[in-house]
């Protein structure tokens, strides 16, 4: 009989292993579990906060992977048994596989900042996963009078996408320059530094003076708890009061990580740089942003470079052989306006044990760059999120 790998989550690790995979080796037979009838990128939801971009050039079906001749199961994986080797299903419904990949991304730690639970974050959106709560954010910011203050919270590492919150405040300032000028942004960090810093506060000097100001942990930035009623968020050297409130919570992999039992106390994934098997149980995989394993930013571009590695490796083991050492790459682009973009890059190896950077390898946008160049960068962004989802989803 064929090889059986069953792959739980559709996203851009989860999603992209599936197709490498039959790519790869078409006498292999692929399930996916994702129970969304349609992804919901998370890049370029920032532009979307901001009004620059429609919600559905974020959406992505799943007939593309079918095509591919992988089955797509539209269900939640509940539970998985791994002595059996066997997933369970919402339904109670169980899948076998011979190898099992998991990639659910991330969930919100709904038990790590006092007064900050799912029902908190109707009135104080996270917009981490991008869907409702990023049409949530964007409406408080369309209702705001003008003059209000923005607070954005900003968890410590790791989490999803590091310069995603500084993109964030670049891209409402710039709504907010055009139609709420006397607004005021202000991020709470529980960070000392962060992605590209000197990158983007060189380009909010240029674009929108006086407008967002960043406090860092040793100045008071760690929020403590929030009052999601009043929109007040309490850190060691006082609270802020917000018109806007936007928490991104600390982050721990998918919950169904947890439950496989591949999470680990710190509730990410341990994996070996090589296979990306889990350190904790044999057989399971884990890629994208629930692994930790070293220096690799938890990005999409991760996890699509890690999907193709995975899958081979998936492959090597089921033929009989030994894995590759992977070298993997990541790019992350960040918008500060429709036509201001940056990136940082870097290359990893395994070392020791865990996937480390490659010394002279990356690197960042240039601190002096002509406005030509920023604008070339905020294309290249845009060309890369259409080469990436085409890889994902066909
Ligand atoms: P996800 O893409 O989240 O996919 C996980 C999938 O698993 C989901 O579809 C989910 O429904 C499914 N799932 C979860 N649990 C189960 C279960 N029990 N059963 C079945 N399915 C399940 N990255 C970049 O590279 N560039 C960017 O410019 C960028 N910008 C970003 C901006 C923002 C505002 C944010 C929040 C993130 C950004 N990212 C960016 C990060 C990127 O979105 C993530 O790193 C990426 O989505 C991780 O991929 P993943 O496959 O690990 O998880």
């Amino acid at each position: 009989a064929a090889p059986r790998v069953v792959v739980i989550g559709g996203g851009f690790g989860g999603a992209s292993l599936a197709r490498a995979l039959r790519r790869e080796d078409p006498g292999i037979s692929v399930a996916l579990i994702e129970p969304n009838a349609h992804y919901t990128a998370c890049p370029l939801s920032n532009a979307v906060i901001a009004g620059l971009r429609d919600m559905k050039a974020q959406h992505f079906g799943y007939a593309g992977i079918e095509a591919d001749g992988i089955t797509h199961v539209p269900q939640r994986a509940v539970r998985v048994e791994p002595e059996q080797r066997r997933v369970v299903l919402a339904d109670e419904a169980r899948l076998s596989y011979d190898r099992l990949v998991i990639a659910p991304g991330i969930d919100m730690r709904f038990d790590a900042l006092p007064g900050y639970d799912a029902s908190a974050s109707q009135l104080m959106p996270h917009a981490w996963k991008a869907g409702e709560q990023t049409l949530l954010l964007r409406r408080q910011l369309e209702a705001m009078e003008d003059g209000g203050l923005v607070v954005i919270s900003a968890p410590a590492n790791p989490f999803r996408c590091p310069p995603g919150p500084y993109e964030r405040a670049s891209l409402i300032a710039h709504y907010l320059k055009a139609h709420k000028p006397r607004s005021k942004i202000l991020i709470l960090d529980a960070k000392d530094g962060f992605s590209k810093q000197r990158l983007f506060e060189a380009g909010w000097a240029a674009l929108y003076p006086g407008m967002i100001e960043w406090v860092g942990l040793s100045f008071g930035g760690a929020v403590t708890g929030v009052d999601a009623g009043t929109r007040t968020l309490r850190t060691d050297f006082g609270e802020h009061r917000a018109m806007v409130a936007n928490v991104i919570p600390p982050q721990r992999a998918g919950a169904i990580a947890a439950l496989a039992g591949v999470a680990d106390r710190t509730g990410w994934c341990p994996i070996d740089p090589v296979s990306f098997e889990s350190r904790l149980v044999p057989n399971i995989h884990v890629i994208g942003d629930a692994a930790i394993g070293g220096a690799m930013p938890k990005s999409a571009f991760t996890a699509n470079a890690q999907a193709k590695a995975c899958a081979s490796a998936v492959i090597a083991l089921l033929r009989g052989r030994d894995p590759d050492e992977p070298k993997l790459i990541n790019t992350c682009y960040s918008l500060l306006a429709p036509d201001y973009g940056i990136s940082i890059a870097g290359v990893y190896t395994p070392q020791n044990g865990l996937l480390a950077e490659v010394g002279g390898a990356g690197g960042t946008s240039p601190l002096d760059a002509p406005a030509s160049v920023r604008a070339e960068e905020a294309a290249y962004g845009e060309a890369w999120f259409q080469t990436i989802t085409t890889e994902a989803f066909g």
